[in-house]
């Protein structure tokens, strides 16, 4: 969401332009009055601009349980007042306690004040900022990762003592949390740098365009500590890898430490030089794998208590509530820490502590991915169904403008419901190139965003996929 939108001038659009009493009156004659009184209530009407209509909420976590359950509908009733709506947004009013208990990505400030973290002043940088909220302290350990927490700690007192450590494990494992931690503990007596190497990338081919290739250079070799979050997307071209090799290089000779984290062990990596890959197994390589029971309830406990000192009037989540989650929500922490944070916020906002079958609504879609029953092959199937294509056709290389959009739904479905990595989905899609399937997510995600009618229709796919989950247990 652009903040840059809230303060242009609304001269054209008198705020008042919509009826905002008369369409709430309709979402609660369409959506019921249960869910209105628990949700659409809570929107107010901010501002219309353009062709898109501006709302607030007041936390994260109801935006985006409206806008996962009730968005496309509340379009098509904006629509009804003005017909060039084609795009609503919720920004969100909260405050801050409230942004760090739900583990928000826009909090931080701190890296804006602090003089020790060198980065390039461009603001796409500054998503590569070190969050105070991940820190060792918090980190919780168990079998599966305590290698590499172990080894980042090392790193952490001790400067080069394993160079480069490699980490590498699957997704919402704990990787960028051990990386940003090294980089917390050391910012304030090193050049610390945290990027990842998406952002490498970017930045590397913008400062080629605008002849900026010293200041980059310079920017790179100056750092003491270098963190490079999923190398795995490092998939540039020879120049790229060149100055990639050489910037390695010039900070290990002259000292600095470097830190790599990686969804898979560096003679995995597709598309980068046996040379890189080969100094990346030069120092340390430690993976973090799945976390057990203990460690999840471990985690689940932790995070439970953390949220009851920021809310000291909460309700206690009962015992079973927290086995439930523990045993059930298993494929990554992020999913577990999400499943924590609906909860909790769930027991704020009603005031009482969920009971089992509201908890199973709540994290509907977090069981579905932990239980592993939304497949591909079922994704694949209902699409077909869907768009009156054949599997063989969906999964051909034909490029015929009737497989594409399928094709590319079907690859954005198991985006969002499954926890398969990119390179993982592009197998099951008869051997695509992850970045083809980056291609896909992105231009159904853009599409959406304009294409109300192909939105619904994802979405009821969407359901149909999950839907049919439930009818085969
Ligand atoms: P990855 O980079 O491996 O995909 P992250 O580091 O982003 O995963 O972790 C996902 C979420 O889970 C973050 O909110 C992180 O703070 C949390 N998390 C991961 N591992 C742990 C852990 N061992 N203890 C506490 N929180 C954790
Ligand atoms: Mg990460």
């Amino acid at each position: 969401m652009s903040n840059n939108n809230l303060s242009k001038s609304t001269e054209n659009f008198p705020a008042d332009s919509l009826d905002w009493k008369a369409i709430q009156l309709d979402m609660k004659n369409k959506l019921g009055n249960d869910v209105y009184e628990s949700w659409l209530r809570k929107i107010d009407f901010v501002e219309e601009l353009k062709n898109y209509v501006l709302l607030s909420v007041s936390t994260r976590f109801i935006r985006d349980w409206i806008t996962s359950r009730y968005l496309d509908q509340i379009l098509q009733i904006i629509k009804k007042y003005k017909k060039d709506i084609n795009r609503v947004e919720i920004k969100i009013t909260e405050q801050k306690n409230e942004a760090l208990a739900l583990d928000s990505l826009e909090k931080d400030n701190s890296y804006n004040n602090s003089k020790n973290i060198s980065f390039i002043k461009d603001s796409y940088l500054q998503y590569n900022r070190i969050d105070p909220n991940k820190k060792f302290e918090n980190f919780v350990i168990g079998p599966s990762n305590k290698l590499a927490f172990e080894a980042s700690k090392k790193v952490s007192e001790n400067i080069s003592h394993y160079n480069p450590l490699y980490i590498y494990g699957g997704v919402g494992l704990g990787k960028t949390h051990l990386l940003n931690a090294i980089g917390l503990s050391l910012k304030n007596k090193n050049k610390v740098m945290f990027i990842s190497a998406e952002r490498f990338m970017y930045q590397f081919v913008k400062s080629i365009k605008s002849n900026e290739m010293v200041k980059f250079k310079e920017y790179f070799r100056n750092t003491d500590i270098l963190l490079i979050d999923d190398i795995q997307f490092m998939n540039g071209k020879e120049a790229m890898q060149e100055e990639f090799f050489h910037t390695f290089n010039a900070l290990l000779d002259k000292g600095s430490q470097i830190i790599i984290s990686s969804d898979r062990a560096p003679n995995k990596l597709s598309r980068i030089q046996e040379r890189i890959k080969s100094r990346f197994s030069g120092g340390l390589v430690v993976d973090i794998q799945s976390p057990d029971y203990e460690l999840r309830s471990k985690i689940v406990q932790t995070k439970i208590e953390e949220l009851s000192i920021l809310y000291p009037n909460q309700s206690t989540i009962s015992d079973e509530i927290k086995n439930f989650i523990s045993t059930e929500v298993r494929t990554s922490i992020r999913e577990l820490v999400g499943a924590i944070n609906r909860v909790v916020s769930f027991s704020r906002i009603y005031n009482k502590v969920p009971n089992l079958s509201e908890t199973k609504v709540i994290l509907k879609d977090l069981l579905n991915l932990s239980e592993n029953k939304v497949t591909i092959d079922l994704i694949q199937s209902i699409v077909c169904k869907f768009f009156k294509i054949s599997k063989n056709e969906m999964l051909s290389s034909r490029r015929s403008r009737y497989l594409v959009r399928p094709r590319q739904t079907a690859i954005y479905l198991t985006k969002i419901l499954t926890s398969k990595s990119l390179p993982e989905i592009g197998r099951e899609f008869s051997n695509r190139d992850h970045t083809t399937i980056i291609h896909s997510v992105k231009t159904i995600e853009k599409l959406r965003k304009d294409d109300a009618e192909l939105s619904l229709n994802i979405d009821n796919l969407k359901n149909k996929i999950l839907y049919s989950q439930e009818n085969e247990i």
